[in-house]
């Protein structure tokens, strides 16, 4: 990718997206497109055709999902599933159309089976039944590997897919009913200091384990991969390294400086019990994270805490 290039950063507003948009403006790249869903609509394929014809991206990073914790997935299936795959049938197809040089999807770590061997091998892709608490989304996720894929196989389209684990950092969804976990958390006990309470309610039995990736590195790989990978296999990206929600209540807690009790709903559902992913294909193409997850956290609750009280509840929220 040269600095001139014109780079299209698909959900650019989201988690994920933001981070790329601002990796590739601190590496100095200068012609990024950028669209808000009030400008283009990717679930139309007309507007995206439009997009595509009158812009003639060189690169893509398709960043754009509908996404949600473990309630929201469980709650909205046709959403998660209508949305996510009309995304991707747009936004790869007309990409190839449009002869973009390169397009680069960003999947997920839940696409794998749920009782797959752990670490997470590449290959145990659609070895298996999938976790049902968010198997609408990993669906979809799963039709856009293979149409990247299958429009390399068909068409020598060289377009990649990344596979995140659990995501965190700034511009995180903290609404407590469809965010992920670690920001959940960090709301609970922030408020919970603030307001002096007695517990905090943390889902499930606490013994699930997850990984934990900075936003700010999976930008740093997405922008590396771009530029140092070309092939049809997906890879994953992660740290390596995982832990139990009970433990992470627990250090989330004394980073925010909570010290009231913390209790287990376990009528709130667990997921799956563990999703570490293994990252050595990733290695040897010559990546590794940088930011530590005491560090990380730090960094998002700053961010959280200096947001103006009436946008922390509802910011990021999915609609
Ligand atoms: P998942 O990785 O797809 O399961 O999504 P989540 O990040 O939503 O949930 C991860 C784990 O954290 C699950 O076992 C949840 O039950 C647990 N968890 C504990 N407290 C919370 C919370 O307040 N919000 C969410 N979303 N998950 C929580």
């Amino acid at each position: 990718m040269k600095s001139t290039d014109r780079i299209f950063v698909a959900g650019h507003r989201g988690l994920v997206g933001s981070a790329i948009v601002r990796e590739l403006e601190r590496q100095g790249f200068t012609n990024l497109i950028l669209r808000t869903r009030q400008q283009t609509d990717l679930s139309s394929r007309d507007a995206v055709d439009r997009l595509f014809a009158s812009e003639k991206p060189d690169y893509v990073f398709l960043a754009a999902a509908k996404v949600g914790g473990i309630l929201a997935n469980s709650q909205h299936p046709a959403t998660f599933l209508y949305e996510n795959l009309a995304v991707e049938i747009n936004v790869i197809d007309s990409a190839w159309r449009h002869g973009v040089k390169k397009l680069e999807f960003l999947g997920s770590s839940c696409i794998y089976p749920k009782l797959a061997p752990q670490p997470l091998k590449e290959e145990y892709l659609l070895t298996g039944p999938l976790e049902p608490t968010n198997e609408w989304y990993a669906i979809a996720k799963i039709a856009g590997i293979k149409l990247c894929q299958a429009y390399r196989a068909q068409y020598g389209f060289p377009a990649i897919s990344l596979m995140p684990t659990n995501l965190y950092g700034p511009g995180d969804n903290f609404d407590l009913e469809s965010s992920h976990v670690l920001p959940a958390l960090i709301r609970k006990f922030e408020d919970g200091r603030r307001e002096g309470r007695e517990a905090v309610t943390v889902w499930g039995t606490g013994t699930p384990r997850r990984e934990f990736l900075h936003v700010d590195d999976l930008a740093h790989a997405a922008v590396f991969l771009m530029q140092n990978y070309d092939d049809a296999d997906i890879v994953n990206v992660g740290t390596g390294e995982d832990i139990t929600i009970a433990d992470l209540a627990q250090l989330i807690a004394s980073l925010v400086g909570y010290s009231g009790r913390v209790v287990f709903d376990t009528s709130k559902p667990d997921g799956t019990p563990q999703k570490l992913l293994d990252t050595s294909r990733l290695r040897r193409i010559g990546w590794q994270h940088r930011i530590g997850l005491e560090e990380g956290i730090r960094a998002t609750y700053q961010w959280f805490k200096e947001l103006p009280r009436e946008r922390a509840a509802t910011v990021g929220r999915v609609s």
